[in-house]
């Protein structure tokens, strides 16, 4: 996989990293790297020019974890303990670390994050592209299989004993992860980044101008536009939504990506995105898929028990509910300004 190389080109996106009314100040230097990698285009951009070795290594550290986490790939360690038919696996220390927090996720969330989700992701062809609505028999056959406590894990001698037929799937914890090693990478080497890693941001350091980051949050009903705009210090931000992969069935039904462990079809929940931000990246990111299936009355009474999470939420009806931390850094955009914005409080009202 050849990584596109950008240096110097600031790619926008759907970020807002500068705001029009800014064009005045002086331009900040950047060093822009675009990779392939985890089913999606990563923009990586430093605030430094002549950033490339940096760059460099970040591009090196997420084609690993691409190798170490794909599901599908036939080398990586997550497809090696898919395949083990119950025999004891011995993994290596930096698969047993992610394995330790998909674990930690899955169990956090009740299991509305699975990390054995994938029989079910197989059945609907999402890894292979060749999307298909499984029958009813066939989901009745896969959902026994889907059962995190069924892993037997030693995280201490990294073990693990994966009973036949189960498979795992770190989709929805791989990017966070990867994002926490970045950050780490890139703080040490005392830099401000935004790192875009598709449906994830690492946001690192302070930017040169000392300006708060600047991230929009996609309107997951009309995907062109933006519901409003977050103002942030470095941290991670991470969105799920039904939009970011999906089908049509020949029923004229769209199915999405995000399952529903309980059911096996895509999760029916009242939300329509879920942004989680905070400073750990693979728990945001599990957060938000969990989230994302267990809908808005659930996560919010989740979210009351966790320390150190904010959330933006739109509903499947437009509605935008945020949490009280960021009731001051989250701006409506212009076309927005109308929509209902509820604050979420942690004592219940
Ligand atoms: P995300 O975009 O972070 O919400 O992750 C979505 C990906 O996670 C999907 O493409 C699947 O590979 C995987 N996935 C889907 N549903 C679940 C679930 N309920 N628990 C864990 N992983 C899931
Ligand atoms: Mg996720």
């Amino acid at each position: 996989m050849k990584p596109v190389k950008m240096t110097g080109l600031l790619l926008l996106l759907c970020l807002l990293l500068t705001q029009a009314g800014c064009a005045a100040r002086p331009q900040m230097q950047t060093s822009v790297l675009v990779v392939f990698a985890m089913d999606t285009s990563m923009t990586l951009t430093i605030y430094e020019k002549d950033a490339e070795g940096l760059l460099s290594d970040c591009e090196q550290l997420i084609i690993q974890m691409n190798r170490l986490l794909n599901a599908h790939a036939q080398r990586s360690e997550t497809y090696a303990l898919s395949q083990s038919n119950g025999e004891p696996v011995v993994l290596s220390a930096a698969f047993a670390e992610v394995l330790a927090q998909a674990l930690y996720a899955s169990e956090l969330t009740g299991g509305a994050f699975d990390l054995t989700i994938y029989p079910l992701v197989s059945l609907w062809g999402f890894p292979s592209d060749e999307y298909r609505v499984p029958t009813a028999a066939e989901l009745a056959a896969a959902l026994p299989l889907v059962d995190y406590t069924q892993l037997q894990f030693n995280e201490a001698e990294c073990t693990a004993v994966l009973p036949p037929g189960m498979r795992v799937d770190l989709g929805g914890i791989a990017k966070g992860y990867t994002g926490d090693l970045l950050y780490d990478t890139l703080q040490a080497a005392g830099v401000a980044a935004l790192l875009d890693l598709g449906g994830g941001i690492v946001l690192v350091g302070q930017k040169p101008d000392k300006t708060p980051w600047r991230i929009a949050v996609r309107d997951p009903l009309n995907t062109s536009k933006h519901v409003g705009v977050l103002s942030l210090e470095e941290g991670f931000v991470q969105t799920s939504g039904a939009y970011e992969r999906y089908f049509e069935g020949e029923d004229g039904v769209v199915y999405h990506h995000i399952l529903d462990p309980k059911t096996g079809y895509p999760s029916e929940g009242d939300l329509a995105s879920v942004t989680v931000i905070g400073r750990q990246g693979a728990l945001c990111d599990a957060l938000s898929t969990a989230f994302f299936v267990l809908g808005l009355e659930e996560s919010v009474r989740l979210w009351r028990t966790l320390e150190g999470f904010e959330l933006v939420l739109v509903t499947k009806n437009g509605d935008v509910y945020i949490t009280e931390g960021i009731r001051d850094r989250f701006t409506p955009t212009d076309n927005y300004t109308d929509t209902n914005v509820s604050v979420l409080t942690r004592s219940v009202p």
